[in-house]
C-alpha cells in the first residue's frame, strides 16, 4: 500500500489511464463522493480482485442533490480520505472540481423511465438522472474497464446496470456488499449527522428488517410482513418511514408474492432527525 497519486483534471486521469492500458492493465473505478468509511474502503478491497490498477474518484455531485437537502453541509474531508485511501490498493484518486465535470455550456442530463420514477426516485425527484449523468461522465472519461458500487445503495446499483446496458458502455458493473456497523446499521457518511440517542434507535432498523425476512419464509403474506415491520419501527422510535417493501431485485417493482424467496429484495428507508436511513437485504 502507498500513497495513491492526486489528479484533478480530466487530461491528467486520462494520462495515467492511457499508459496504464497501453501496459495491457485493466483499470478499475470507485465513484465515491467522500467522507470515506469503512464501507466505501471495502469497494476498492472488492474490485482489487478483478483489475490491475484502481481509481477511486471523490465529488460531491452537486446534480443529484435536490433543494433542500444537504449540498452544503454535505462532509467534505479530502485530507482524512487520501489518507484512508493510502491503507488500501488504490493507485489514483481523481478529484476534479465541478467546473471539470460540468464546464460552462453543459447541457446533457442521462435520464430513466421507470426504475428512477419509483422509491427513492419517488422521494428525490431528479437525484437518479443527476447520479446516471455524472456516473455516465465518470466512466467514460475514466476509461475503465470495470467499476464498483455498493449494494448499501440498492436502487442506485440497479439504476447503472441499467444505464451501462441500454447505453452500451463498455464497462463491467460490480455490486458489493453491504457493510455495517458492529451493531448492524449500515454505514453511511450521513451517520455522522445523527444524535447519541438517534444514532441508538437507528441500529434497529437492520434488526426489524431481519424480522421481516424471517416473517416471510414463516409463511406471513408480504403486505402484512411489511406492515408488521412497519410498526416495529415507529414502536421503537423512528420519525416515519418513507417506504418498507419487498421487491424484484432488477426492476425494483413490488411483489404480491414470492414464489422463489432468493429473487426477492426488502428496502427500507426511515427517518430519524434530518437523516433518512438506507438499508435493505436479499428476502
Ligand atoms: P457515496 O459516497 O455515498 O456516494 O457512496 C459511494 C459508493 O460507496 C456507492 O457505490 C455506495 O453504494 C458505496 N457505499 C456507501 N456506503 C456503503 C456501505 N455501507 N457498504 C457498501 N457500499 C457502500
Amino acid at each position: 500500500m502507498s500513497t495513491p497519486k492526486i489528479v484533478r483534471t480530466k487530461k491528467e486521469l486520462q494520462t495515467h489511464v492511457q499508459r496504464w492500458h497501453r501496459a495491457g492493465q485493466k483499470v478499475g473505478l470507485v465513484p465515491t463522493m467522500g467522507a470515506l468509511h469503512h464501507g466505501h474502503l471495502s469497494l476498492v478491497d472488492y474490485i482489487a480482485h478483478s483489475v490491475d490498477k484502481i481509481i477511486a474518484t471523490i465529488f460531491v455531485n452537486p446534480t443529484q442533490f435536490g433543494a433542500g437537502e444537504d449540498l452544503d453541509s454535505y462532509p467534505r474531508q479530502e485530507k482524512q480520505d487520501l489518507e484512508a485511501l493510502s491503507r488500501t490498493a488504490c493507485d489514483l484518486v481523481f478529484i476534479p472540481d465541478a467546473s471539470e465535470i460540468y464546464p460552462d455550456g453543459f447541457s446533457t442530463t442521462v435520464s430513466l423511465s421507470g426504475i428512477t420514477e419509483i422509491l427513492e426516485g419517488a422521494k428525490r425527484p431528479g437525484h437518479f438522472d443527476g447520479v446516471a449523468t455524472v456516473v455516465t461522465k465518470l466512466l467514460l472519461m475514466s476509461r475503465c474497464n470495470v467499476a464498483v458500487f455498493g449494494e448499501k445503495d440498492y436502487q442506485q446499483l440497479a439504476v447503472i446496470k441499467q444505464v451501462t446496458k441500454d447505453l452500451d458502455l463498455p464497462v463491467t458493473i460490480l455490486g458489493a456488499p453491504l457493510i455495517r456497523e458492529k451493531d448492524g446499521l449500515a454505514a453511511s457518511s450521513r451517520n455522522a449527522y445523527l444524535s447519541e440517542k438517534e444514532r441508538a434507535i437507528a441500529a434497529h432498523l437492520n434488526q426489524v428488517l431481519k424480522e421481516c425476512v424471517t416473517l416471510i419464509h414463516t409463511g406471513t403474506p408480504l403486505r402484512e410482513a411489511e406492515r408488521i415491520a412497519r410498526q416495529s419501527l415507529l414502536d421503537i422510535g423512528f420519525e416515519s418511514i418513507d417506504y418498507i417493501t419487498i421487491v424484484d431485485p432488477t426492476s425494483l417493482k413490488q411483489l404480491d408474492s414470492v414464489t422463489d424467496i432468493n429473487t426477492a429484495r426488502l428496502l427500507a428507508v426511515a427517518r430519524l432527525g434530518r437523516v433518512r436511513l438506507l438499508d435493505n437485504m436479499p428476502v
